[in-house]
């Protein structure tokens, strides 16, 4: 695990915000509804196609975090006000998509194909 994917501190901020600041002094914060609309699970994500089945505008505005916890050394599991719980955040991924503008700006071409190689990751580990 690269020391960019090593979470130093997680922080939730009331039910709208996650913090995290990485081991490589990055700093990430992370809206919920944005974290639940990348969720990678299989009710989310197509397991075959990597295609996004959620319709993202149907979640609703004021959606919210109610519970984080990590899971093993490598991901949160999230509890959304929505109910939905079954999506896992790898670090790795949490990191990819780190809102902030320094990350925004680097290139996305290869974004699909690293989701999908990510699932893939998660699958291995998880069996
Ligand atoms: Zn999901
Ligand atoms: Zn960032």
């Amino acid at each position: 695990m690269k020391i960019s994917e090593v979470p130093k501190g997680i922080k939730k901020i009331g039910g709208k915000e996650l913090k995290i600041s990485w081991s490589d002094g990055h700093e990430s914060v992370y809206g919920f509804r944005s974290l639940r609309q990348s969720c990678q699970c299989a009710m989310c994500v197509d397991e075959w196609s990597g295609k996004q089945i959620l319709e993202r505008d149907t979640l609703p505005k004021d959606l919210e975090g109610v519970k984080v916890n990590v899971v093993g050394n490598y991901a949160l599991g999230m509890l959304f006000s929505d109910g939905h719980s079954t999506g896992l955040f790898t670090f790795k991924h949490l990191r990819k998509i780190c809102p902030c503008e320094a990350c925004r700006n680097k290139p996305e071409e290869n974004l699909e194909q690293k989701i999908y190689m990510e699932k893939g990751d998660l699958k291995t580990r998880v069996d």
